[in-house]
């Protein structure tokens, strides 16, 4: 396949032999629908199944399935990045291999991305999940859109569509921990979700135990901001600020009852204690902020993303843009770091 293809999908997968058959034949249907060229990325993340054999079998069969097998298993988010780095699609959707997301709505996103969008989210319908997960997400997700202002509403759903210029904005960013979706929104200016179905894990289990969740969580929650750094700061005013009005109203009272009130001055000591006490978050939550700028400034993330130039004087100067179609070399002209 030497031009770009118009369509990329990328699925990771690890260890989901009895899934993959039937998602490749359901992908391979699902993207002829879209009437445009296409190449199915499998991502084999360390299987020790037997699905790497599988997906090396379909990359043979199908010139349209092209196979990336990761020597260990380093997890969903980066087989997901490694599938992205050897994307050349100029719109990429992302999905489970577990065929809880259901191949059926790819042509669906990618009408919709033909709308100019740089990235098209989904929410899952009637998510077939435990309720503690369900329960999980839904406070995860408020806390991001509250956090990061954007309003989308299931982050969690890896059926997802992407720009080609947002895909390579991501692949600028060179940190290890990373949450997909919430990158890529850092790099999209037009945004649209659509409902999507969601269906019951037929075959294998979920790959996420309690422990990888929580790593999970925070690896979105660093990869969204760095408030909680701040937030020692605030805790800690907040705790000096009772500490002096704890003293003041000591003060007062003593004045009132006279000197025996109080155990002659112990509590005295604590309001003091409180505000030493803050103080030191105070100082932590300085040291947070310097902290944070470091943490910003390794990452490396592309500082901005011009969408387009013109310059009327010289026609070298104004490449296709956002939307154009040979934007795959010309996009890294345009990233800023
Ligand atoms: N996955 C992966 N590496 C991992 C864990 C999961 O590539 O270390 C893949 C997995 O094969 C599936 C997707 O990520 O395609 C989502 O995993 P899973 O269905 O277990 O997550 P859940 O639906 O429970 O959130
Ligand atoms: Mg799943």
């Amino acid at each position: 396949m030497n031009a770009a293809p118009g369509l990329s999908v990328v699925i990771p997968v690890y260890n989901e032999k009895e899934n993959l058959p039937e998602l490749i034949d359901r992908c391979l249907a699902a993207c002829r629908k879209t009437g445009r060229s296409f190449e199915i990325i499998l991502v084999d993340d360390g299987s020790r199944d037997g699905s790497r054999d599988l997906i090396l079998q379909a990359a043979d069969r199908h010139a349209e399935v092209a196979g990336v097998i990761l020597n260990r298993n380093y997890g969903q988010h980066a087989a997901v990045f490694a599938g992205l780095e050897h994307s050349k699609g100029r719109i990429v959707v992302t999905l489970d291999a577990d065929l809880q997301n259901p191949p059926e709505e790819i042509p669906r996103l990618v009408t919709e991305m033909d709308r100019g969008l740089d990235v098209v989210g989904t929410v899952r319908e009637n998510r077939q999940d435990s309720l503690f997960r369900r329960t999980a997400s839904a406070l995860v997700n408020r806390l991001v859109r509250q956090t990061t202002g954007v309003m989308m509403h299931d982050y969690g759903c890896m059926l997802r569509a992407y720009r080609r210029p947002v895909v390579e904005a991501m692949l600028q960013c060179r940190e290890r921990s990373t949450f997909i979706p919430i990158l890529a929104n850092g790099f999209a200016g037009r945004t649209a979700e659509i409902p999507v179905k969601h269906a019951l894990r037929e075959n294998g289990k979920s790959k996420y135990s309690l422990f990888k969740l929580i790593s999970l969580q925070f690896d979105l929650l660093t990869s969204m901001s760095t408030f909680p750094l701040r937030l020692l700061s605030f805790i800690g005013a907040l705790i000096s600020l009772c500490g002096i009005s704890f003293g003041a109203l000591l003060m007062v009272l003593r004045f009132v009852y006279g000197a025996t009130w109080a155990a002659e001055g112990v509590f005295t000591l604590f309001a003091l204690l409180f505000i030493f006490i803050g103080a030191q978050f105070v100082g932590l939550g300085l040291l947070g902020e310097y902290i944070g700028r470091i943490y910003h400034d390794v990452r490396g993330r592309p500082r901005y993303f011009v969408e387009h130039i013109t310059a009327a004087s010289d026609p070298a100067m104004s490449r296709p843009g956002w939307q154009g179609s040979t934007q795959h070399n010309s996009t890294k002209n345009y990233l800023h770091q």
